[in-house]
């Protein structure tokens, strides 16, 4: 019991927990977002096309068993929207990644002659100043 509180206070203190509550806040946030959009605006544009919501398709087996497989239907429209945003999201967070990790590792493009201790190219074979070979 001793190890398995410490292991707990370990796993807590590490900080991912944080990241962790963070991300569940977030993402209930977000799933009430994307279904509404489905719900409010998707569902009611379907309708005005086709004259139906999906929600309303159903299909009665017997008199008390109904599969509401509109529902179904709503739920991976939910779905796909939800993968393609974050899809999307994690897109524009890779591209900000690479751009940062490009300016935190400046490539090496000069070096310092060894005569006169100018900049000079890196690829450099003769100093620009002092004309002096370099090997
Ligand atoms: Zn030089």
């Amino acid at each position: 019991m001793k190890a398995f509180i410490k292991e707990f206070k370990e796993f807590i203190s590490r900080g991912s927990v944080l990241d962790m509550a963070v991300g569940i806040i977030i993402g209930g946030a977000f799933t009430s977002i994307v279904k509404s959009l489905v719900d409010d605006i998707i569902n009611p544009l379907l309708g005005l096309f086709g004259g139906m919501n999906f929600d309303l398709l159903t299909i009665s087996l017997g008199k008390d068993v109904v599969l509401y497989y509109g529902r179904f239907l709503t739920a991976v429209i939910n779905f796909l929207i939800m993968a393609l945003i974050v899809f999307a999201i994690i897109k524009v967070i890779n591209r900000f990644t690479a751009r940062w990790k490009n300016q935190e590792i400046p490539k090496k493009e000069t070096k310092i002659c060894p005569y006169c201790q100018s900049e000079i190219h890196i690829d450099a074979r003769k100093c620009p100043h002092c004309t002096s070979a370099i090997q």
